[in-house]
């Protein structure tokens, strides 16, 4: 079914806006330049009169001043791109192009081209947001007004979906934090995996805790852990889905190389390769992430 703005752009369909003239005949100074641009070898001789068939829309463009040349229409043959970003599909990408030529351009003589739009897809689902398919047809005319070649081009415009899947989520609980505990999100802030560890007599001890198990000790200090380990267990969690979160995701009770366990999720996408004593890494997500947590990937060497 047509959505009220796609009724809006077929009406922009075969309107064709044109002549629009060729600011300057065919010509050899612009044939040289053209040439140089886009790096490719100056004219043989046997092609002197001649322009290069694939040069044909160069000598339609309006520079950068972007008035047309005089005697053409004025109208603005890009009046369905108006339409477009009136509704917000600012994004523009072009898909492809075709050119097909009927002869070769001779120097001296001056072109002019006609426009429309061809056609306009329904509203599709693209990977950057919903957007429309569009193909102009720009046709190349002499002096006696046949046609000496044509351009399609085909350009998706499109309503940028800027806000990511994790973006789009409800934020999920944050951490609880107190003294004891705020060196370990502040160091993940900050892309590091910090672990407490006491100064009386040098045990490292996760979750942090106000004194040392071992020698109850009061002081400690923190170690930077590589971020290295394995999988020492995990479960993946199908409910309850908390708010924030998708289901199913990887949970891990992750052996640090320093010797400490740490319970951090692991990477959802690989959850079927998962198994008890996999290598594992951390891979920080940006500062402000919603859970300030390392999501653990397999590594390479499993
Ligand atoms: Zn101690």
């Amino acid at each position: 079914m047509d959505d009220a703005l796609l009724v809006e752009l077929k009406s922009h369909i075969g309107v064709c806006i044109g002549p629009v003239h060729a600011w300057d005949r065919v010509n050899h100074p612009m044939i040289r330049q053209w040439r140089e641009a886009i790096d490719i070898e100056q004219q043989p001789p046997q092609e002197q009169n001649e322009a290069p068939a694939t040069m044909l829309p160069v000598w339609l463009m309006a520079g950068l001043g972007g008035q047309p040349a005089p005697g053409s229409d004025l109208r603005d043959h890009r009046a369905i791109m108006k339409v477009l970003e009136r509704e917000g599909f600012c994004g523009i990408l072009g898909t492809n192009c075709e050119q097909e030529y009927e002869r070769r351009l001779i120097l001296g003589e001056r072109i002019s081209s006609t426009y429309e739009v061809e056609s306009v897809s329904d509203r599709k689902q693209t990977r950057f947001g919903p957007g429309y398919f569009i193909t102009f047809l720009q046709s190349f005319h002499d002096e006696t007004k046949a046609l000496v070649g044509s351009m399609r081009l085909r350009i998706l415009r499109y309503r940028p979906d800027t806000l990511t899947k994790m973006e789009r989520r409800p934020p999920p609980p944050q951490p609880a934090m107190n003294q004891d505990t705020s060196f370990f999100w502040e160091g993940l802030k900050q892309g590091k995996l910090l672990i407490q560890r006491c100064t009386g007599c040098g045990q490292l001890r996760h979750p942090p805790g106000p004194a040392c198990t071992q020698c109850q000790s009061l002081e400690w200090d923190t170690l930077e852990a590589q971020g290295q380990g394995e999988i020492y267990s995990f479960v993946i969690v199908h409910k309850p889905i908390f708010e924030g979160f998708e289901a199913p995701h990887p949970i891990g009770l992750i052996a640090l190389d320093e010797g400490i366990r740490l319970v951090a999720p692991l990477l959802a996408a690989e959850r079927e390769r998962l198994t008890i004593g996999s290598r594992v890494h951390a891979v920080f997500e940006t500062p402000d992430s919603y859970h300030r947590m390392p999501i653990f990937h397999l590594s390479a060497e499993n």
